[in-house]
């Protein structure tokens, strides 16, 4: 479904200094799949999922990315995103004055009319935000109040699964960059990304949280270093990580 071969990114130079990020990562995340990325602060996993994003930060130097068999190439990140790819950060953390309902109805909207089909009807919307939410245990309330504005570190997670649920992505890429999140938090992305497991779905949950991973289960886990996917494995990978750290992979105790 997903599938990276050899992709090297830097900073865009108009951006910054251009510096070599990711370094030749190869990778390949099947449909049905839910794949962990782990690895040591500053490697490159953020890079990565902006890298996937499009975003206009990063400019990939080699390599490839394709999605369902097409060359992402340039792609913006709107394209990418019609193409049925959900990148969390993708969705802005703050926005006031907006309900997080009318946002959400737009960006739906928006990516059913760059894929040429109609536009979702209100009540039709209504429905599906009603039955996502008590699935996710949000309250009404909560889904009219602006955007994230006021949110918890849980409230943010939940609505951030609560968007992917609404946009019905094909390939999820989830980014826990946040270090405050407490345990609820995590068990509520463990239990989102749970809940949208589905034989046509994939996604990439990049963490370094071995915590989550206890709860999420995901089906192969990789691990980052210095730029590179470095080791590949099963669930017992992660295992592995917290027992023993990052070094013997990043040649740092050499
Ligand atoms: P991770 O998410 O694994 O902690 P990042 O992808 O955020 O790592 O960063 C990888 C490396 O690239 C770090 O050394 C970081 O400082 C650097 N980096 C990332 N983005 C930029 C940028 N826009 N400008 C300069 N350096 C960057
Ligand atoms: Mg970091
Ligand atoms: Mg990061």
């Amino acid at each position: 479904m997903l599938e990276i071969k050899n992709l090297h990114a830097r900073v865009n130079p108009e951006e910054g200094e251009a510096k070599a990020i990711l370094k030749g990562v190869d990778l390949t995340v099947p449909a049905g799949e839910v794949h962990a990325i782990m690895g040591p602060n500053g490697c490159g996993k953020s890079t990565l999922s902006y890298v996937l994003a499009g975003h206009e930060g990063y400019e990939v130097t080699d390599g490839s990315v394709s999605f369902l068999g097409e060359e992402m190439g340039e792609l913006e990140p709107e394209e990418r995103a019609a193409k049925g790819l959900f990148l969390s950060f993708q969705y802005p953390v703050e926005i006031p004055g907006v309900p997080t309902l009318t946002f959400l109805k737009e960006a739906a909207n928006a990516q059913l009319k760059a894929r040429g089909e109609g536009e979702i009807s209100a009540p039709e919307f209504m429905k599906f935000a009603r039955e996502n939410a008590a699935k996710l245990g949000i309250s009404s309330e909560m889904l009219k109040r602006p955007v994230n504005v006021g949110f918890s570190g849980g409230e943010k997670k939940r609505m951030e699964i609560f968007q992917a649920m609404m946009l019905s992505p094909k390939f999820l890429i989830l980014d826990e960059t946040d270090s405050g999140l407490d345990i609820d938090a995590l068990r509520v992305v463990a239990d989102g990304v749970n809940a949208l497991r589905s034989p046509e779905r994939g996604m990439l949950v990049i963490t370094h949280y071995q915590r989550l991973l206890e709860y999420l289960k995901p089906d192969v886990v990789h691990v980052m270093a210095d730029g590179r996917i470095v080791k590949t494995g099963g669930p017992e990978l992660a295992l592995e990580l917290e027992a023993e750290g990052y070094e013997k992979f990043t040649g740092a105790a050499a």
